[in-house]
C-alpha cells in the first residue's frame, strides 16, 4: 500500500520548478481609498517570475504582447494538468479551498492550515456572500511547459490561471475531448495558449439592475487552448482512414450517415483553420507555427507509436480519388465561439448522436454537420439559420 506523502505515485513523480505564471490581466492597482483592484483584462498574455533571467527568456523569445504561447501538457490527463478550484482569499492569503460543497484546505483561527474536511460555509449557507466579502470564488490553473524556455535552460513548469467561468469550462471540455481521442493522453502534444475576444453577458452589478436578473454584456479576452495544427490534421486524417459504416470512433464524418456520406472524404484543414481561409479578416485564425515548431510538432507525431488507434493515418487507404465531395468542419467566425459552444453543449445534450462517448458535445462532429446542411463558417448573419436547420436534420435522424 502506498504511504501518504511518501510513496503514493504523485510523491514519486519528479517536481519540477515553478518558473513563473501567465497571466490574463494587468498588475493590480489599488482604487482611490487604497483599496486593492484587481488588474485590467488583458488583450494579451503577461508572463511573471521571481527570475528576472527567467523573465528576459521569455520576452527573448515572444513579442511584449503575446497572444499565442506555444506549451506543452506535462501530464496525461485533464485532471493532472489543470487544477479547478473555488478559493477564497483575504489579505492573509487563502482562507478556504472547496470544491463548491467540500472545503479541503481552510486556515484556522490560529492561522494553521487543515486539511481535514469540512462544508463550505457558503454553500451551506453558514455564511452569506456579500460584496465586500464575495466568498470562494472559481479558479484553475492549467499547468504548462513552454517549449522556448527549456530551450533557453530553464526546465519547470509555467502555471496559467484563470478566473472565468467561460474559461473553466471551455478548457476542461478541450482537454476532456484530446484526451479521449489521444492514445497517449495530452502529452506530446503540441498546444497553442490564445487570448481570443469574446463578448459575454455577466450579472449586472449595481444592485437594483442586479435584482431584476439584468444582465451587461462585456468583451473578455478569454483563453482558448488549441491543439497545434498537425495535431488535428492527424485527427482528421485519422477520421477520413477509419469513416466506415458504424465506426464512430471520432464521429467526425456523421460515421452512420451512409449512404448520402459514402461519396465524401474529408480533407480539411484544422477547424479554426478553416474559419481564416472563409474570412480572414473576420475570423479567429489560428497563428503559425514556425518552421522550428513544426518540425518539432513533426517529431512528437511521427514518434507515436503507430497501433490501431494510433493517429498516424499515412498508412491508410487512400480515398477514391475522383468521385469525392469534399467535406470539411464548419468554420467558427470571430465571436461567436462561445455562443457555439454554449448552444453545442445544450443541442447535443438532447440529442445524442452529437454527444462522445463521455456524453459530452461533439463539437468537431457538430461542425461537420453543419457544413453539411450548407454552411462553411458560422456566422451571427447565419446562426439562427443554422439552429434551425440542425433541429431539422436531428429529427431527420431520429426518423432513419
Ligand atoms: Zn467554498
Amino acid at each position: 500500500m502506498p504511504i501518504i506523502g511518501m510513496t503514493r505515485r504523485e510523491d514519486i513523480t519528479p517536481k519540477f520548478p515553478d518558473l513563473g505564471k501567465l497571466r490574463k490581466g494587468a498588475q493590480k492597482g489599488r482604487s482611490e481609498d487604497g483599496k486593492p483592484r484587481p488588474g485590467q483584462d488583458l488583450e494579451y498574455w503577461r508572463f511573471t517570475s521571481d527570475r528576472p533571467e527567467i523573465v528576459a527568456a521569455f520576452y527573448a523569445a515572444y513579442p511584449a504582447e503575446p497572444k499565442t504561447i506555444h506549451a506543452y501538457l506535462p501530464f496525461p490527463t485533464q485532471e493532472e494538468n489543470w487544477q479547478t478550484w473555488r478559493e477564497e482569499y483575504d489579505a492573509g492569503g487563502l482562507v478556504h479551498r472547496c470544491d463548491g460543497q467540500t472545503v479541503t484546505r481552510w486556515r484556522d483561527s490560529a492561522g494553521e492550515y487543515q486539511d481535514r474536511p469540512v462544508p463550505c460555509p457558503y454553500a451551506s449557507g453558514q455564511q452569506e456572500r456579500t460584496r465586500q466579502r464575495p466568498g470562494c470564488g472559481q479558479v484553475g490553473r492549467l499547468t504548462l511547459i513552454i517549449p522556448e524556455l527549456i530551450e533557453a535552460g530553464h526546465v519547470g513548469f509555467v502555471t496559467m490561471e484563470t478566473h472565468s467561468i467561460n474559461d473553466l469550462v471551455s478548457i476542461t471540455a478541450c482537454l476532456t475531448d484530446i484526451e479521449n481521442h489521444s492514445q497517449n493522453g495530452l502529452t506530446g502534444i503540441l498546444f497553442h495558449i490564445l487570448r481570443v475576444p469574446e463578448v459575454i453577458s455577466t450579472p449586472a452589478w449595481d444592485g437594483e439592475r442586479r435584482a431584476a436578473g439584468k444582465r451587461n454584456r462585456t468583451t473578455k479576452n478569454l483563453v482558448q487552448v488549441v491543439p497545434a495544427a498537425r495535431w488535428v490534421q492527424a485527427q482528421l486524417n485519422k477520421a477520413q482512414a477509419l469513416a466506415l459504416p458504424g465506426d464512430d470512433l471520432l464521429a467526425l464524418t456523421d460515421g452512420g450517415d451512409l449512404p448520402d456520406d459514402a461519396d465524401e472524404t474529408i480533407d480539411a484543414e484544422t477547424v479554426i483553420a478553416t474559419a481564416a481561409a472563409d474570412k480572414p479578416a473576420a475570423t479567429f485564425t489560428l497563428p503559425g507555427i514556425d518552421a522550428e515548431f513544426e518540425a518539432a510538432a513533426d517529431a512528437e507525431f511521427a514518434s507515436i507509436p503507430a497501433g490501431p488507434n494510433s493517429i498516424h493515418a499515412a498508412s491508410a487507404p487512400e480515398p477514391p480519388p475522383t468521385t469525392a465531395k469534399k467535406l470539411r468542419p464548419a468554420g467558427i467566425a470571430g465571436g461567436m465561439v462561445s455562443i457555439f459552444n454554449e448552444w453545442a453543449a445544450e443541442f447535443a445534450e438532447k440529442y445524442p448522436y452529437w454527444q462522445t462517448e463521455d456524453g459530452l458535445a461533439d463539437r468537431v462532429h457538430l461542425l461537420f454537420s453543419i457544413a453539411k446542411v450548407g454552411h462553411s463558417t458560422i456566422t451571427a448573419d447565419n446562426w439562427e439559420q443554422i439552429k434551425a436547420e440542425m433541429v431539422d436534420r436531428a429529427a431527420a435522424k431520429a426518423a432513419e
